[in-house]
């Protein structure tokens, strides 16, 4: 079975050429062997540019077909594939520029950065693409060569670039459409960015691999999805695009008829949010986990019982362990193995290195338990475990309780400074306002210890996340970060 990316997508599109690739909203077709056509332009394009095969191309476009070329492009001319969120500005885009050190940097706008870098426009390299000389095999690279450098989201420091190998992308993308069981004919819902792994690798080469068509929405629009609902028979999403879509009236198991899956992942799903779903839509949600660094590496099952909050085993030829924890919960923090784990972080040895165990398992950086069937409960990332008084304390098993009371929406659980404690709970809430700590404190003292009860609660409209939906704890700390500078003792 061949590795290599270039090889599969090449191929793939070639010989699907007659089948919708990308239908939009605005009811434009693109077939596969229109895209193949001018990613094949684009990546010789490229090449004549002066980029050579395992050079780097940073590509900070919006989510168009035509970007969807620019990434096979780059893939079948062998080259290293950077994708930059649009909402980066241009001092961040710097950063980004230095540090991934790319021949090409692909962009809509026109940007003057101190940098050597050769910029290219969008504009003017499809059209290049579209008129000039054509890539008439992949020059893709082998199993082990990088084929894309991501960005983490750089919840805290700076964002690494994460290296992706050729297998990586393979075995992962082989690997769910096994668990998925894809078929040839799925018609895939497709509002996610496409530069992160979800939208880009899991949800695009699902698709590409088997030429399936691909509703094509340039961003997560709920009068979009709704509309193209009826058809698709895959969503993928991130939880929040799951909660805005209750909000829509249209969004019923009527317009779900020919739904097959519905996918959720990036962030946690909370029980509440998967039992609306299924009621309203009679469809359970799948629930997949993985990092960038790690690809996907667990899937509910799509057939069977799911169990609300846990993500589901781990795929064909991942292996998952729990890292001692240190206290008896069984929680401690899931290390991984197998073939989608990434090379290292780019021109960061001492970073990759943490990020490794001795015996070569990846340390995600989160928390979370297995239980005797082999699932996996995700607790939280363990840079936003809570030490209080020297005991750990889990937020996810505080936000879990919280989010059972009627008054509450949906709650994050964060630990900032105390001076006596070290660190204290406090409860972020979105909900009814008037609802008050000592209610909360009454609430969760029938469940909880006393120590993890929160000291303090905040009321806001809006938990704050980034574009995947993931809740950002380390903005939460900072903001809070003065709470209990000049208190004392509050008896716990
Ligand atoms: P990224 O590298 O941007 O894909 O972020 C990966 C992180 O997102 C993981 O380390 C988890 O903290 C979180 N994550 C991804 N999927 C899930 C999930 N299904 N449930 C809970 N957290 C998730």
């Amino acid at each position: 079975m061949t590795m290599c990316l270039a090889d599969i997508l090449f191929e793939a599109c070639e010989t699907q050429g007659a089948r919708v690739c990308l239908r939009l909203p605005d009811g434009a077709v693109w077939h596969y062997h229109e895209v193949h056509r001018l990613a094949c332009g684009i990546g010789a394009e490229l090449l004549r540019c002066g980029a050579s095969p395992g050079d780097r191309i940073l590509v900070q476009v919006e989510k168009t077909p035509e970007a969807v070329c620019i990434y096979l492009g780059c893939v079948y001319a062998g080259l290293v594939y950077v994708p930059l969120n649009t909402a980066y500005t241009e001092s961040e885009l710097l950063y980004f520029v230095d540090d991934a050190d790319p021949v090409l940097v692909i962009r809509d706008t026109r940007c003057r950065l101190p940098t050597e870098a050769k910029f290219l426009f969008r504009d003017e390299l499809v059209e290049a693409g579209r008129s000039g000389a054509r890539l008439f095999h992949p020059q893709g690279g082998g199993s082990e060569d990088v084929a894309a450098l991501l960005y983490t989201s750089g919840t805290t420091g700076r964002s690494k670039g994460a290296l992706l190998m050729n297998r990586n992308l393979v075995s992962n993308a082989q690997g769910l459409r096994g668990v998925w069981d894809w078929q040839d004919d799925e018609v895939l819902l497709h509002g996610l960015p496409i530069y992160h792994v979800h939208g880009l690798f899991v949800a695009l080469h699902c698709a590409f691999f088997s030429g399936s068509e691909i509703r094509f929405l340039p961003r997560f629009d709920v009068a979009d999805v709704v509309a193209a609902l009826p058809g698709s028979s895959v969503l993928m999403g991130v939880p929040t695009h799951y909660s805005r879509l209750l909000q829509a009236k249209g969004f019923d198991a009527r317009v779900c008829d020919g739904i097959r899956l519905l996918i959720s992942g990036s962030a946690a799903m909370t029980p509440q949010l998967h039992a609306l779903v299924e009621e309203r839509t009679g469809h359970p949600v799948v629930e997949r986990y993985g990092l960038t660094e790690g690809m996907i590496l667990t899937s509910s099952p799509i057939e069977g019982k799911h169990v609300p909050g846990t993500v589901g085993f781990a795929l064909p030829g991942v292996t998952l362990r729990i890292a001692e924890g240190g206290d008896d919960t069984g929680i401690g923090e899931v290390e991984a193995s197998g073939a989608g784990i990434f090379a290292g972080y780019f021109r960061n040895q001492r970073a990759t290195a943490e990020a490794m165990t001795s015996d070569g398992f990846l340390r995600t950086g989160d928390l979370g338990s297995l239980d005797e069937q082999g699932r996996l409960t995700i607790s939280g990332r363990s840079r936003d475990l809570i030490i209080s008084g020297g005991l750990n304390i889990y937020p996810k098993e505080i936000e879990l309780l919280i989010d059972e009371m009627p008054q509450v929406h949906e709650s994050a659980v964060i630990g900032v400074p105390h001076p006596d404690f070290g660190e204290a709970v406090v409860a972020v809430v979105c909900g009814v306002r008037a609802l008050s700590l000592e209610q909360m404190r009454d609430f969760l003292a029938v469940h909880l210890a006393r120590f993890k009860l929160p000291k303090q609660l905040i009321h806001l409209d809006d938990l704050p996340r980034n574009q995947l939906g993931k809740v950002q704890k380390a903005t939460l700390r900072e903001n809070y970060r003065h709470l209990f500078k000049n208190k004392g003792d509050l008896s716990a």
